[in-house]
């Protein structure tokens, strides 16, 4: 149990203010390197694709400039698929399986879709590992106008951008055990209230639209991950992080409410993947693969559908 439990910053009950938001910012630190990580990955793949900037984040824009990596036929007459990585930096297999997928797997269906992939969303949380930006404000929560934290708001404006109708948005996650061990905590330090434990599942999972859960699309997901890493199963209340699930493997949240990545399209078929990396059964890389399938599974589901 966890009822004593105080996070370091602040004062329990109370909401934070800017100094308590400046004294979390001031304990975070540079863990990994974008600049060497990720954005070689981008590079590489210039050649078969179009790399385009679509903004960078104010806090050092050199150090985080945003790509997204597009088809390079993009014709009006194709739907559009959507592959977004990252939203929370510290979510690794979101922006390593992302970059996988266009590496791999993107040019055979650029046949069939015009694809648009933003592998690393929020780059600073990549460099931090953290969920928030510096600003202590979670970018998938934060999917509205005028939206407050510069990651969402210039991911909207990439998604605006774009040429036709958006059919397919799949976004990667990952739950992590950090998530209790440090993130969920410092939610609820941040927003005054009582962190109540929750309990990590062991597997992979979907999270779709409350307002539109196509779940035969999710459970082409699930099929075509499980060849990959295990789907987690239901806890003892028939949930997975306190959401019932409604199918193998997946929970329905109100996307567009919550102002999560999952709704900043108003696709037919969406998804949020969470994938999780702690399980002493996979390695990272099966973490990016889990990832891969699960975008493939989504595809060939959807390709199916269309020439019915
Ligand atoms: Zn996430």
């Amino acid at each position: 149990m966890h009822s004593s439990y105080t996070y370091p910053i602040g004062t329990p009950g109370e909401k934070w203010g800017e100094a308590q938001r400046k004294q979390w910012r001031a304990q975070t630190s540079i863990k990994r390197h974008y600049q060497q990580e990720v954005i070689p990955k981008i590079d590489a793949l210039r050649e078969q694709f179009d790399v385009e900037q679509y903004g960078a984040l104010s806090y050092d824009p050199a150090r985080y400039p945003l790509y997204c990596i597009k088809s390079k036929n993009w014709q009006p007459h194709k739907p559009v698929v959507l592959v977004t990585g990252g939203v929370h930096g510290y979510e690794t297999s979101g922006v390593h399986g992302a970059l996988e997928f266009a590496r791999t797997e993107m040019a055979r269906y650029s046949q069939e879709f015009n694809i648009v992939v933003a592998p690393c969303v929020s780059p600073w949380g990549y460099e931090t590992i953290n969920r928030w930006n510096p600003l202590a404000l979670d970018p998938n929560r934060s999917f509205y106008t005028d939206s407050p934290a510069e990651e969402s708001a210039n991911l909207m404006a990439l998604v605006a951008s774009l040429d036709g109708e958006i059919l397919v948005h799949i976004d990667l996650h990952e739950t992590t055990d950090t998530d209790e061990s440090e993130f969920r905590p410092a939610l609820a330090a941040r927003d005054g209230i009582e962190y109540i434990e929750g309990m990590i599942p062991d597997g992979f999972y979907t999270v779709g639209d409350s307002e539109n859960p196509q779940p035969e699309f999710q459970a082409a997901v699930i099929e075509s991950v499980s060849k990959v890493t295990h789907i987690a199963p239901a806890d003892e209340k028939g949930e997975i992080i306190g959401s019932p699930v409604v199918q193998h493997g997946v929970i329905l949240y109100p996307m567009v409410k919550l102002g999560l990545c999952g709704g900043v399209t108003n696709c037919t078929y969406g998804t949020t993947t969470e994938v999780y990396p702690d399980s002493p059964k996979v390695t990272a890389q099966e973490c990016n693969l889990a990832q891969v399938a699960a975008i493939v599974g989504g595809l060939d589901y959807v390709l199916a559908e269309q020439s019915k």
